[in-house]
């Protein structure tokens, strides 16, 4: 096997532009995984896989506008596949056998597009992989927490033959908590992170998402809004009907999202991580005056029963439906 420099590798890693770079065994990885993920693509000879992260612009943050901040998230996502494609490359060319992991990419055999809720981060095999490589530990969302910029980073990977080390997982958790946070489940506008918890519960026991909630939000031009948008259009027998539910702005939007934005289709609402205040990032993010209006610092919360409640806020500016109840013609 040829001499791979871990240390050179992990800068071209950065040189093709990722701002964060680890490692981890896949066989460490494996172990980590919950029932029902597994990594599909392993081959025998797969050692390792290395995992990149990619931080989202802060001007990106600020911007109040949803469509902009969707369109930005696919745009990481091209991003990081070329990165993975490049390291790829650059491994076979040093005789390791090499598989980039793009972020969105679903095994259907196994998984579904709720994998990639929330907010289009990347599938759960790849944040189980960031957390083993301690780039991050777990938030009460789901999303990888990193000390860098908390959430607000998008992953990829590559399955490689090369034989890596992990480096050690981050000891402490970054997550305060629902009691002692809460603002990513104070501001969700489907409700699907936990807002209730027993009083002194342990953060492993209560973080979660309801995965095919959020997915209404997260991934507005996903599998779900095609399947409502054909329901729609063949859900009458008058053809005339039909040809006028077709050419709707609503199947033109699928159909752009299909052909032209592809990945942004999968990160579309994202306001439990720019609420988020883990990170390095997040002070300078907390300066614009309207992500201070959008979510008070202090969040009301109830006590009762010995069960803490935080109080739901929701976004202040919120994605219509894809499908008016009354559509116009
Ligand atoms: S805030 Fe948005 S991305 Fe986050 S869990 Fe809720 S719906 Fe999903
Ligand atoms: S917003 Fe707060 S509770 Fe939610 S993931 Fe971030 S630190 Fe944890």
């Amino acid at each position: 096997m040829l001499h791979v420099n871990k240390q050179a590798f992990i800068d071209y890693a950065r040189q093709c532009g990722a701002d964060l770079v680890g490692a981890v065994p896949a066989a460490q990885l494996a172990k980590s995984l919950p029932k029902g993920v597994n990594i599909p693509a392993l081959g025998p000879n797969h050692r390792s896989l290395i995992v990149f992260g990619k931080r989202i612009l802060k001007g990106v943050s600020w911007a109040r506008h949803i469509v902009t901040k969707q369109i930005a998230g696919g745009h990481y996502l091209r991003i990081l596949e070329k990165i993975a494609m490049k390291v790829a490359y650059r491994l076979e060319d040093q005789g390791y056998a090499s598989l980039p992991i793009p972020s969105p990419a679903l095994d259907f055999e196994q998984r579904t597009p709720t994998d990639l809720t929330p907010a289009g981060q990347g599938s759960l095999l790849l944040r189980y992989a960031a957390v083993e490589a301690g780039l991050g530990t777990w938030g009460l969302n789901m999303m990888v927490l990193t000390p860098q910029y908390g959430p607000r980073v998008y992953l990829c990977g590559v399955l490689t033959e090369l034989a890596l080390d992990a480096a050690p997982k981050l000891k402490e958790e970054l997550c305060p908590g629902l009691e002692k946070c809460g603002r990513c489940a104070a501001i969700c506008p489907e409700d699907a992170i936990p807002r209730r918890a027993a009083v002194g519960a342990k953060l492993a026991d209560v973080r979660g998402l309801n995965c095919s909630a959020c997915a209404h939000s997260s991934q507005p031009y996903g599998f779900q809004s095609f399947v409502e948008q054909l329901s729609y259009v063949l859900g009458t027998r008058d053809k005339e009907e039909i040809w006028k539910r077709l050419r709707t702005r609503q199947s033109s939007e699928l159909w752009m999202e299909m052909t032209q934005m592809k990945e942004a289709s999968i990160t579309g609402c994202s306001d439990c991580l720019q609420v988020c205040p883990v990170g390095e990032d997040y002070a300078r993010l907390a300066q614009s005056p309207h992500r201070k209006e959008e979510l008070p610092a202090e969040l009301a919360r109830t006590y009762d029963g010995g069960y803490v409640e935080v109080a739901h806020v929701g976004p202040k500016v919120k994605r219509s439906a894809l499908i008016p109840k009354k559509e116009k013609i």
